[in-house]
């Protein structure tokens, strides 16, 4: 049966419209300042069809048009913009050490910033305090834990116990009157250095507290594997530390969890086991001043990252693997030292990220831009009945 001939002419036409509509705006997110002819080229769409679009748009205040310059033949040229006057997005990223949160535009400029105490947002019982100017179209909420991407059901938090009862996406959502979603923080971090960095595929090993892997493409962010971005209790090496967490020898967080670390290297000793925030702070602070000088006491560590690299090239391909977070980066090179004296067979490729943001906020601001995106994937405005003609 042809499926056309049960919907309505108009609708399938309506249909087509927005999913135009969505091009453009997508369009201009990844193009600022395009013109009217590179709308053409990025988007496929006919000259007549970009043009009553990007009317429209301008007319209900979506799109702006700047016409400051001008071609060589003298007709002005206009530039177009999102509109960043009016649509913010708020990126949230929850973890031990605290939660920090980051406002953009549509265009996605940083706008404000800030940072919750613990627990802070996490009690249940506590209303998400708004400012009255503080408006968002949407939001997403960054997080270190298993979830279901499709329901956005979060199962469990092994780093963040008090998450999944702080129902902290709906406490959100009513506080905003807007709809929030759940990414993982990983993915989250993939997302913010794949928008800046341009690049097709961007696959993040999230070192901070925990270990984490996102990913994102066109298709947008994702945690890695079937537990959506949880890698940490990966088994590594069965003659391993005993994990905490899921009890068994040798998992990825055994090796180079916050607490692992700070165990090798003398830290939690010294300020008390649960201040995570505290203990963070001076593992950096250790492992800036051993300035590429591994201790043995480091070497498992560092083993079990270039292990952990090595399987998930196995998986992904040979494709680069950014490893970042407070921690990721500071034991990079140390990795890579450890995988050039593995069979050459098989070499992650590790770099450093490229996207120059505050390290605290590099989490939320991809969690916010997730949110745009969310957005723009929505974005829908009926014409006037004017255009309904085309
Ligand atoms: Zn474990």
């Amino acid at each position: 049966m042809d499926m056309h001939s049960l919907l309505p002419a108009a609708r399938v036409t309506r249909h087509i419209r927005l999913h135009h509509q969505r091009l453009l705006m997508k369009a201009l997110s990844v193009h600022p300042g395009a013109s009217q002819a590179e709308l053409i080229e990025d988007s496929g769409l006919s000259r007549p069809t970009v043009g009553a679009i990007l009317d429209t748009l301008c007319a209900q205040g979506y799109v702006v048009r700047d016409r400051s310059e001008r071609a060589r033949r003298g007709a002005p040229v206009g530039h177009y913009f999102l509109n960043a006057q009016e649509i913010r997005f708020l990126g949230v990223d929850i973890g031990p050490a605290g939660s920090f949160g980051q406002w953009i535009d549509i265009n996605g400029r940083r706008l404000s910033s800030r940072e919750w105490g613990q627990p802070g947002l996490l009690v249940p019982t506590q209303a998400v305090q708004v400012d009255p100017d503080d408006t968002v179209s949407g939001g997403t909420i960054a997080v270190p834990a298993m979830f279901d991407p499709k329901s956005q059901q979060l199962e469990r938090s092994t780093v963040v116990p008090e998450l999944v009862p702080s129902r902290l996406r709906e406490r959100f959502a009513a506080a905003y009157q807007a709809p929030f979603h759940y990414v993982h923080n990983a993915a989250a971090a993939a997302l913010a250095e794949q928008s800046i960095s341009h690049e097709p595929f961007v696959v993040f090993v999230l070192l901070r507290t925990s270990i984490g892997v996102g990913y994102a493409d066109s298709e947008g962010p994702a945690g890695l594997g079937p537990h959506h971005g949880e890698i940490a209790h990966l088994p590594i090496d069965p003659a391993g530390p005993v994990c905490t967490v899921c009890g068994r020898r040798g998992c990825l967080e055994s090796w180079v969890g916050i607490k692992a670390l700070a165990h090798v290297l003398e830290v939690a000793l010294t300020i008390g086991r649960e201040d995570d925030r505290a203990i963070l702070a001076e593992v950096r602070e250790r492992l800036q001043s051993l300035d590429g000088r591994w201790p043995p006491a480091l070497h498992g560590a560092l083993e079990a990252l270039a292990t952990a690299a090595e399987i998930l090239t196995q998986v992904v391909g040979e494709v680069p693997l950014v490893l970042g977070g407070p921690i990721g980066e500071l034991l990079l090179t140390g990795v890579r030292e450890r995988i050039k004296q593995h069979p050459a067979w098989l070499s992650p490729r590790l770099r450093p990220p490229r996207t120059v943001l505050p390290e605290s906020f590099r989490v939320a601001y991809g969690a916010a831009l997730a949110a745009r995106d969310q957005w723009l994937d929505t974005f829908a405005i009926e014409m006037g009945s004017e255009q309904e003609q085309l």
